[in-house]
C-alpha cells in the first residue's frame, strides 16, 4: 500500500468530525476567552478600561501561498502570523483568532492536520486562543480566513494618521528578505520542473525562512509598552516600505525623507539581490510581507531606542506634503512612489 492509500479522504469524516479532530486538544490560556470553540458562537470579555482590536485576512491558494513549495505547516502558521502583525500595528495585544477553512478534496484530513499544527504553533508562540471558525468545501483549492481579536488601552492605540513634522521614522528588523526569499522559492520551482534537480539553499535559509514563516513583531510592541513608549503612528509593512510610508503620509497629511543609506537589509536579502541582478535599496522599499513595524516617533522618544538593536531610524517626517522623498547615497531626493512588486522586476 503507497503512501496516498493511508491517507483520510475529507469525505469520509464529514464536517463535524473534522472539526472535532482538528480542535480535539483546544486549549485557552487568556482569561478574557470566556467561551471557545462548541457552540454557536464564541465570547469574549476584555476589562473595562480596554478597547477591541479585530483584523481579518483571507488567504487564497495560488495567489497568497503556493503548496508546491510551501509546507502546510509554514501555510498555517504564517497565516495567523500576518493577522496577529495587523494587531501588534494598532500597538494592541491579540489574544483570540477565528479560523475559517475552505477546501477541496483534493485535501486529505493529514493536509489539514498539518495545516493546523502551524496554526496553533502560532497561537502557542504568541498566546493566542483560537475560539472558532468555519469550515466548508471548495471547488478548487485552498482558501484560508482569519480573524483576530485583541485589546488595547484606549490612549496606547496607535493610528496611521498621527504622525507629525519633525518626528523620527523607525522601522523594526530589516527589509526586502522576504520578498528576495520569494525570488528564490519561485526561480527554484521553475528549475526544478525544467531539469529535475533539487535546489541548494545554502547561504539562503535566512530569506526563505522570512517568506516561508515570518514573525510578528510582538516584541517591539512589549518593548513599547516597558519603556513608555507612544508611536505618534504605526502599521505593519506587508505591501512595502515605499507603499506603506504613502499610507502614513497621506493619513497623517505630513511629507518625509528616508535615508537610503539608513535602510536595514540583511546581508543574505544583499547577496541575493545582487545574484539577481535587482537594487538590494529598491527590493527594500518596495518587496512586501516583511511584517515588521514601520512607525514614527517624537525625537524626544529616540534615546528610549538606544538599547533595542532591533530598531532603526530611517528618516524623518517633514511638513512638505508633497515631498515624500528617498534620499539616495549621493544626497539626491527621489519621489517615492509605490511601485508594487511587479515592477521590482524590471530594475537595474
Ligand atoms: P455552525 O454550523 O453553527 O456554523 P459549526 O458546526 O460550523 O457551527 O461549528 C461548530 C463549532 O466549531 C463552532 O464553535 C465553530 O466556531 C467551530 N469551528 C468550525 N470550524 C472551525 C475551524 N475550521 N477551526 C476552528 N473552529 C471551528
Ligand atoms: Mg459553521
Amino acid at each position: 500500500m503507497n503512501e496516498k492509500n493511508k491517507l483520510t479522504q475529507l469525505s469520509e469524516l464529514g464536517e463535524f468530525m473534522i472539526i472535532d479532530k482538528l480542535t480535539a486538544n483546544n486549549k485557552t490560556v487568556n482569561s478574557s476567552t470566556k467561551k471557545s470553540i462548541g457552540d454557536d458562537a464564541a465570547i469574549i470579555k476584555y476589562a473595562e478600561d480596554f478597547q477591541t482590536v479585530i483584523s481579518n485576512d483571507l488567504l487564497i491558494e495560488g495567489i497568497h501561498f503556493d503548496l508546491s513549495y510551501a509546507p502546510l505547516k509554514y501555510v498555517g502558521y504564517k497565516a495567523v502570523v500576518v493577522n496577529l502583525s495587523d494587531i501588534y500595528s494598532m500597538n494592541a495585544i491579540p489574544e483570540q483568532i477565528l479560523v475559517s477553512i475552505a477546501v477541496s478534496n483534493r485535501f486529505s484530513y493529514e493536509a489539514l492536520e498539518e495545516l493546523y499544527t502551524g496554526i496553533y504553533e502560532a497561537c502557542e508562540a504568541y498566546n493566542v486562543d483560537l475560539i472558532g471558525g468555519d469550515t466548508t468545501s471548495s471547488k478548487m483549492g485552498m482558501m484560508i480566513s482569519i480573524t483576530a481579536v485583541g485589546k488595547a488601552k484606549k490612549e496606547r492605540i496607535t493610528y496611521r494618521n498621527g504622525a507629525k513634522s519633525g518626528d523620527i521614522i523607525c522601522v523594526s528588523g530589516n527589509l526586502g528578505a522576504a520578498y528576495m526569499g520569494l525570488h528564490i522559492l519561485e526561480r527554484e520551482k521553475k528549475i526544478a520542473i525544467e531539469t529535475n534537480t533539487n535546489p541548494d539553499w545554502s547561504e539562503k535559509e535566512y530569506i526563505l525562512h522570512r517568506q516561508l514563516r515570518p514573525e510578528a513583531r510582538r516584541d517591539i510592541v512589549e518593548y513599547f509598552h516597558k519603556w513608555d513608549i507612544l508611536p505618534t503612528s504605526m502599521m505593519d509593512i506587508s505591501d512595502g516600505l515605499s507603499s506603506e510610508i504613502l499610507h502614513i503620509c497621506n493619513q497623517s497629511k505630513c511629507g518625509a525623507k528616508i535615508y537610503e543609506d539608513q535602510l536595514p537589509i540583511d546581508k543574505q536579502t544583499y547577496n541575493a539581490a545582487n545574484e539577481m541582478n535587482l537594487i538590494p535599496a529598491t527590493v527594500a522599499m518596495n518587496g512586501g510581507e516583511d511584517y515588521e513595524l514601520l512607525f514614527t516617533l517624537n525625537p524626544n522618544d529616540a534615546n528610549k531606542l538606544k538599547d533595542n538593536n532591533q530598531i532603526t531610524i530611517i528618516g524623518e517626517i517633514t511638513d512638505k506634503l508633497d515631498e515624500i522623498d528617498l534620499i539616495a547615497v549621493d544626497g539626491t531626493p527621489v519621489q517615492i512612489t509605490a511601485q508594487g512588486w511587479n515592477a521590482l522586476l524590471t530594475q537595474k
